[in-house]
């Protein structure tokens, strides 16, 4: 069967400001794809541009160039008023569930609205719909009548899932649910959105800084470095067989009890890029330890490196080959 998700040549660029030529490329020529009902987690350090991909999946941003197939139909393509029914299929849970509620709003309107958005039932079944997602993510019809700001940050975000719930959609991208939350929430929060996920058979892109979490929730990894995917792979093979000298990296700075195989610190030189002006060859030459003269001016490109493997460096057999 065909993935649930494929994305292709996904690019979005933004104009730099005060330049006529020059573009932010925020995300740039990312291709994967993502099974039903499996859990793809997207790392990276912030500003690599794994949000915009997820905003851009979901059709909040409209993509520079490439196509979004969601069960084989294109919806880079459709229309407005198209793409907001197509968002009953596609939710997104964001970090900050505080800025995303409103905050004058009772908690049972904002779980409610995204039905009324998409005219789906009577006020009777909306009201139904509401009390059964309420109760999922564990909150009582006594707490629907409250506003937002009565709550703490796991139980906003509780509201955030529930709001994105609703509609009973197929895919969730969530854009580092639990990162604003205490540690000890944390695990709660995740716990939630993994019955949820058995219970409703969701498909979720879950992005993260923190390889940790994303490694105790999802099945494939994605690494991006500066808009483009860099390694992608089974998340078993990623911590026990990682390729990319900045996957290494990340994997190395993780606390020794975790079940990686990098266990010296691989500590990368310098910061990361402008990525409005993104160094020539693989973008990820200035700080990568391996660099050799040719990364300075040949593009790598994500290719297969084994099953469910696939990386983007020049160290790797096949890429050279290619060169040569
Ligand atoms: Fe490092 Fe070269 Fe591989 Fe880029 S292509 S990650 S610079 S070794
Ligand atoms: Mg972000």
């Amino acid at each position: 069967s065909s993935p649930l998700l494929e994305v292709k040549h996904l690019k979005k660029y933004f104009p730099v400001k005060g330049s006529r030529s020059a573009n932010l490329k925020a995300v740039d020529d990312v291709s994967f794809y993502v099974n039903e009902g499996e859990v793809l987690g997207i790392v990276g350090e912030s500003g690599c541009g794994k949000s915009t991909m997820g905003k851009t999946i979901i059709q909040l941003l409209s993509p520079t160039d490439g196509e979004i197939l969601l069960n084989g139909e294109n919806i880079s393509t459709l229309s407005p008023k198209e793409v907001r029914q197509k968002r009953r299929d596609m939710q997104i849970i964001f970090q900050d569930p505080f800025s995303s509620l409103n905050p004058r709003m009772k908690v049972f309107k904002i779980i409610e609205e995204p039905l009324v958005n998409f005219g789906i039932g009577t006020k009777e079944e909306r009201k139904q719909r509401v009390y059964e997602v309420a109760n999922q993510v564990g909150l009582t019809k006594k707490q629907l009548e409250r506003f937002p700001h009565e709550f703490s940050g796991g139980q906003r975000q509780r509201i955030g899932i529930a709001r994105a719930l609703v509609s009973n959609p197929k895919l969730i991208v969530a854009d580092e649910p639990v990162s604003a939350l205490d540690v000890s929430i944390q695990s709660q929060v995740l716990n939630i959105m993994k019955d949820l996920k058995k219970e409703m058979n969701l498909t979720y892109i879950f992005i993260s800084h923190d390889l940790s979490v994303v490694h105790h929730f999802c099945d494939r990894i994605g690494v991006m470095y500066l808009g483009k995917l860099v390694e992608m792979a089974d998340k078993h093979e990623l911590f026990n067989n990682p390729k990319h000298p900045y996957t290494k990296a990340l994997l190395s700075a993780l606390p020794k009890s975790h079940p990686s195989k990098i266990k010296e610190r691989i500590v990368l030189s310098g910061d990361v890029p402008n990525p409005a002006n993104p160094p020539s060859g693989c973008t990820f030459h200035t700080r990568c330890p391996n660099c050799m003269e040719i990364c300075k001016v040949t593009s790598p490109k994500l290719e297969k490196v084994g099953d469910k493997h696939e990386v983007s460096c020049l160290l790797y057999e096949e890429q050279m080959e290619r060169l040569l």
